[in-house]
């Protein structure tokens, strides 16, 4: 398990709401002062926790939101200051700043590069003015070009484009364009998402409604495969399901270390936090048919949250306290799962010696209908062997899931009883 922290800060403004999003955010911009005072405030009360978390090197910071480029370079300054007064920040970390075009201009940016901010993820969505309208964006094609030269002038070379497919009537043409269009800026980093109707968004309503209709599955899955065969034979390594990295060096150190079931503080409204486990889910005791999942025994990891309103976060700040709104601790089998559904999501799988026979089992079927893969990672030992999905199998992720999260929960109600 990474033995580093990595640091979220979510900065929850929008200029406008999109009518798909489901991210906390606001529009009321008259609360960012008060907001960058709370942030600062929450980022020293996490560094002041009991255990050993806060005193782990960090290695990667990552602004998410919302918009963080709606923060002036004084606000973003003191957060970052904050963070490096009360964090041990490791030498070439990766620090993350999404930024939205039609938000930036390239002094802006030039002075991000100055605070020490190296990576750019920018929210592209598409090139296209249609796409662009249909998603309500606030910003134009131009301005996307506009903030990618910007970028590259500052000095950026690590540079994300997040693009989305999948809207209704868009056809593989469409998409096209958009890939080759951001094919041709060269980006260090891609990710492509499809459009997903979330319930209580704008977007949903109008699916309840009848006025356009989500995605159907199997076109779903041709534009999964489209996008991987076009950005892979481009020479991009495609490292997550909805991730793609020009080079090994340009994947995302901090979401990995999400995949990887790493330690992570949020900070702000609606952030998460995770905190792994003694074992963090790894292989426990043996039985005679094979690899258990964990006792239920072990200390679990514990995952917390922030409330997803800005006034109760607020105000648990104003008490002097840290504002969690909730936490569980996750159970052997949640553990279990976990890694498995974070693992089958990215290019390293899982580890197969922690799996029961069961479901090694099942795995070899998959195999066997090149829906996935053993492998052995290049210089290992054969005991860190390990399966990953395949193309095709990506495109059957969830229902792959599915059934394993089923062998899974029999399992550990089986072992928890016995
Ligand atoms: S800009 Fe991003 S975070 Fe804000 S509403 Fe749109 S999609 Fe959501």
């Amino acid at each position: 398990m990474p033995d580093f922290l990595s640091l979220y800060i979510h900065v929850p403004f929008c200029r406008k709401k999109c009518p798909y999003c489901d991210f906390f955010s606001v529009t009321d911009l008259s609360l960012v002062n008060a907001y960058v005072a709370g942030v600062c405030k929450e980022i020293k009360l996490c560094s002041a926790m009991a255990g050993p978390w806060p005193r782990m090197p960090v290695h990667t910071i990552y602004l998410g939101g919302g918009t963080p480029s709606l923060l002036s370079v004084n606000q973003m300054h003191k957060i970052l200051d904050m963070v490096q007064n009360c964090f041990c920040l490791a030498p070439g970390s990766e620090i993350t700043c999404e930024v939205n075009p039609g938000t930036v201009d390239a002094p802006y940016l030039a002075n991000l590069r100055q605070l020490g901010i190296n990576r750019l993820s920018i929210g592209v969505q598409s090139f296209d003015p249609r796409k662009l309208s249909f998603l309500s964006r606030i910003h134009t094609r131009k301005q996307v070009f506009d903030t990618l030269e910007g970028a590259a002038r500052a000095g950026f070379a690590n540079l994300g484009l997040d693009l989305m497919y999948g809207l209704p009537g868009e056809t593989h043409d469409v998409w096209q364009a958009d890939l080759d269009t951001a094919l041709g800026c060269n980006p260090a980093h891609l990710s492509c998402y499809m459009l997903t109707i979330e319930p209580g968004t704008p977007f949903f309503d109008c699916c309840e409604k009848g006025l356009f209709l989500p995605c159907d599955r199997d076109r779903r899955m041709d534009f999964f495969v489209q996008t991987a065969e076009v950005l892979e034979n481009s020479g991009y390594i495609h490292y997550e399901v909805s991730n793609f990295a020009l080079k090994q060096k340009n994947c995302s150190v901090h979401n990995s270390h999400y995949w990887h079931r790493g330690a992570y503080l949020g900070m702000g409204p609606s952030a998460h936090s995770f905190v792994p486990g003694k074992t963090g889910g790894s292989p426990g005791r043996q039985s005679g048919s094979g690899t258990v999942l964990l006792s239920s025994k072990e200390k679990g990891s514990v995952r917390s949250w922030n409330a997803a309103d800005m006034q109760a976060w607020l105000d648990v700040l104003a008490a002097g306290r840290l504002p969690r709104a909730g936490c569980e601790t996750l159970t052997p089998a949640q553990e279990a799962l976990e890694q498995v559904m974070l693992g089958l999501r990215t290019k390293n799988g899982i580890l197969v010696k922690a799996l029961d026979q069961d479901i090694h089992a099942f795995l070899v079927r998959l195999e066997n209908q090149d829906l996935g893969i053993f492998f052995v990672p290049v210089g290992a030992a054969d005991i860190s062997r390990r399966f990953r999905l395949t193309r095709t199998g990506l495109t059957r992720l969830d229902s792959i899931v599915d059934t394993i999260a089923t062998k899974i929960f029999d399992k550990m109600h089986f072992y928890d009883n016995f």
